[in-house]
């Protein structure tokens, strides 16, 4: 079995990890020279995602495909699925790349998503209704971590935005993040992970500790929506969903992500299988295995500079697992590595 893998990123890199354990050997395709993926994986092309003739040689060498990250041009992964399986079904990224039709697709399902309106030019903030303030703008494509969005407290400030398109998001205040993680197989079997709480700092993810520390409604709540997402998607493979719950204790959906997810790192240390596993097992066709939760754990990302506190290993206590992205640049925010510690 050759699993080709679209993007090289650290996603892609814990993939490759543990497709070793399964026997499933590994081939990255990557647009990026310094990909922590492409350190584990059996074979690599850098290249760019549009260019077919590189991709012949891809598609001619996999059994099936799969992705880690969504901005993959969808003519790309649409043209590999005329020759080889793709999974996730890469009509999915036409709903999920744009926040707009995401969300249009999530309140169809009758799940709830904080208030919303599209924008296409800023004189239109005009006509928005004061009390729809503090709001946040966000580009309706090619946003993470936190790009591509600004923070409007009221209507009277001045601002400049590109022309593109955006939604306008009533600012919510947050009591808690959490994310859901679900597997589904090609059998049409499905299983969730245990609720996971996330604190975001500066927009990014900082820690995430599973179980998440909420009632048991919300839990029951927050999986029986992710359910009904991967069903009504017909997907192959792990999703994450991510949750607002604000301070009346009411759940909205925030975003959906195609893939495997960094809030669910901790699952390799902390599950009998990982999101990873779960994620290789339902694009290869392989025997479905139920999550279960083995111990609490708590995972810390280490951005920019925080990588360098560990390289030498000597500061990673005792139940600790340090996980180390090999990236040479320490860009500020970048995800460099991350730490799960198991909580007895
Ligand atoms: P990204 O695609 O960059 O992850 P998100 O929409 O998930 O974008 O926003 C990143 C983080 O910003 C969220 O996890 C949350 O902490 C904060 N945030 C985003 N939208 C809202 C909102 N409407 N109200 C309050 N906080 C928000
Ligand atoms: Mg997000």
């Amino acid at each position: 079995m050759k699993l080709g893998i679209l993007g090289g990123g650290q996603l892609g890199m814990m993939m490759c990890q543990e497709a070793k354990d399964l026997e499933i050997s590994t081939f990255i395709f990557t647009d990026a020279e310094d990909s922590p993926a492409t350190k584990f994986s059996d074979e690599h092309i850098i290249a760019q995602y549009d260019d077919f003739e590189k991709l012949e040689r891809f598609i001619r060498a996999c059994n099936v495909v799969t992705y880690e990250f969504e901005n993959i041009p969808y003519k790309t992964l649409n043209h590999i699925l005329k020759k080889k399986p793709v999974y996730p079904d890469p009509q999915i990224n036409n709903i999920i790349q744009d926040r707009l039709t995401e969300k249009k697709f999530i309140n169809d399902l009758n799940i709830p998503t904080v208030p919303y309106l599209p924008i296409e030019e800023s004189n239109q903030l005009q006509f928005v209704e004061e009390n729809f303030f503090p709001a946040i703008l966000k580009t309706r494509r090619l946003g993470y971590d936190g790009k591509g969005q600004t923070v409007i407290d009221s209507k009277s400030e001045k601002f400049q935005i590109e022309k593109n398109d955006y939604i306008l998001e009533k600012r919510i205040e947050l009591k808690t993040e959490i994310s859901v993680i679900t597997v589904r197989y090609q059998d049409n079997s499905l299983f969730s992970y245990k609720p996971i709480e996330n604190i975001h700092k500066d927009q990014i993810l900082y820690t995430s500790t599973s179980p998440a520390s909420i009632s048991l409604e919300l839990q029951t709540k927050a999986i029986r929506w992710s359910q009904d997402i991967i069903e009504a998607l017909n997907y192959v493979g792990v999703i994450c969903i991510e949750f607002f719950i604000d301070r009346f204790d009411n759940l909205y959906v925030n975003e959906i992500a195609p893939r495997v997810h960094n809030s669910g790192h901790l699952t390799i240390e902390s599950y009998n299988v990982s999101q990873f596993q779960s994620h290789l097992r339902a694009v290869c066709d392989l025997n479905p295995i139920a999550p279960e939760l083995k111990t609490k754990a708590q995972m810390l990302n280490l951005l920019g500079d925080d990588i360098f506190k560990y390289r030498d290993q000597s500061n990673i206590e005792k139940d600790a697992f340090f996980h180390d992205y090999y990236k040479k640049e320490a860009k500020k925010g970048r995800k460099m590595g991350h730490i799960t510690k198991i909580i007895s």
